[in-house]
């Protein structure tokens, strides 16, 4: 076989490796490059193959950085099956209508401003429905025949809902070999998901890396801190802001809440969820009550729908998320965008930060540069919305709510491989994350555990 990585290489986004078994050629995610969508050398906008040429493309899961260069795909000749599990299959047309939408006013708008070389977007809703008719749904645990000789299983990777290693078995030269990508790994004794399957006896490995470098607080800490918080907003009748991606982090963050609640006894406030693309993720989550934990299923029973316990308000309209502008609290806010960059949090910011009594809580990895990076290093002065703000409330960081194995789920992770795989690749993870991480997957592993380069190719 052979590998070719086409993104997630020594960085988070983007991720898209080729493997090639045989006269096969598939491709395992199409992610978009953290890059901006209408700049036209962007890596986006090309592919180092020809898409003609690929058999199938399997996804790990549907955030945007391992589905959102489908439908560019697409536009450029890709003419075989997607393989997704039910759930990724259904939220990734969610999100390509989305990333459809915002492209076009992305656009418009810069057609508008006279903006010099406008390429064309990079793909159209046209694009996105091709995608959603080459979909393919497989459940968990079962293998199947994707080609002769060549067999697909989804196993669940508790990163987010529908998320999923890859596995393909297949015999080559005469022995038989397993192959395993990760996608992303979730981590362990997070409440609503299952824990990432253990999965042995792989020849080959292909190993997320985000967090290889960081301990995260347990989850039990984390819903501590996050009662001090919400007993801090009742005290001062303040608004508990937490910035949130729409897909996953909004939807554990609800649950962490309404455990609270229940649980915990903690007493209940409103949760106004003002982000429609959250809200619509979150009715697909409630067609999948299979894919959380019994304790969570528990838990959510207790309401008439998962999710939408008595306090959750959805915001459907602005006029519903300007309201809140002028309510008193206490209340907790969740809205998108997750690095404060984009999306209705920063009106809420704008009009939140300089009132002593609110808060935010940092919930979700923060890129350099963001609005959401400059909360988390104590900036007191900052701009959003072009108009100046002076941070008066306190911003906590409860980053372990993150989606993404750390540095100890990794290490057990690693560990029921078998040790015995053959070669192993880190990928999605900053360099300082996969050289912290190398040395205990190499532990598992016979050959140099490697840290491919973009468009780097490895015989094996
Ligand atoms: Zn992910």
């Amino acid at each position: 076989m052979r590998i070719t990585f086409h993104g997630a290489t020594r960085q988070v986004t983007g991720s898209a490796h080729l493997i090639e078994i045989g006269s096969r050629r598939i491709l395992l995610d199409c992610g978009l490059h953290d890059h901006d969508r209408l700049d036209p050398n962007s890596l986006n906008r090309e592919f180092l193959f020809d898409p003609r040429t690929l058999d199938a493309v399997i996804l790990s899961h549907a955030h945007n950085d391992h589905i959102g260069r489908l439908p560019r795909l697409m536009r450029l000749g890709f003419n075989g099956v997607i393989y997704a599990t039910h759930a990724t299959a259904d939220i990734t047309g969610v999100m390509l209508r989305d990333s459809a939408r915002i492209q076009k006013e992305e656009y418009s708008y810069a057609k508008a401003t006279e903006v010099e070389d406008l390429p064309d977007p990079l793909f159209e809703l046209i694009d996105v429905e091709r995608v959603i008719d080459r979909l393919y749904r497989l459940p968990y645990s079962t293998p199947t025949d994707i080609f002769p000789g060549l067999t697909l299983t989804f196993h669940d990777a508790g990163h987010i809902l529908g998320s999923a290693m890859v596995d393909l078995q297949f015999r080559e030269e005469g022995r038989d070999r397993k192959f395993l990508f990760t996608g992303d790994l979730g981590r362990r004794d997070m409440g609503l998901l299952p824990d990432p399957t253990v999965v042995s006896g792989m020849d080959v490995l292909i190993s997320e890396s985000t967090y290889g470098a960081r301990t995260l607080e347990p989850y039990s800490v984390l819903l501590k801190r996050l009662h001090a918080i919400l007993a801090r907003a009742h005290r001062l009748r303040g608004k508990v802001i937490i910035p949130a991606f729409s897909l996953g982090r909004t939807q554990r963050m609800i649950y962490c809440l309404q455990e609270l609640f229940y649980r915990y006894r903690v007493k209940p406030m409103p949760i106004h969820v003002d982000s429609p693309l959250a809200n619509r993720l979150t009715e697909i989550h409630r067609d999948y009550p299979e894919a959380f934990t019994p304790e969570a299923r528990r838990l959510m029973d207790r309401d008439p729908s998962y999710f939408g316990s008595r306090y959750v308000h959805p915001c459907l309209t602005w006029d519903d998320s300007k309201r809140l502008n002028h309510q008193s609290g206490p209340m907790v806010i969740i809205a998108s965008s997750g690095m404060c960059d984009a999306g209705r949090v920063r009106h809420h910011l704008l009009h939140g930060l300089e009132d002593e009594n609110n808060a935010v809580v940092i919930v979700s990895y923060q890129a350099e540069g963001t609005l959401g990076s400059h909360l988390v290093a104590g900036h007191k002065q900052l701009h959003v919305l072009d108009r100046p703000v002076e941070v008066k409330c306190p911003i906590f960081v409860l980053d372990g709510f993150s989606g993404h194995a750390d540095a100890q789920d990794l290490a057990w992770w690693y560990s029921q491989t078998g040790g015995k795989v053959e070669s192993a690749f880190l990928v999605h993870g900053e360099p300082e994350s996969m050289q912290a991480i190398a040395p205990t997957l190499q532990k598992s592993v016979i050959k140099p555990v490697l840290m491919p380069e973009y468009g780097s190719i490895h015989e094996l």
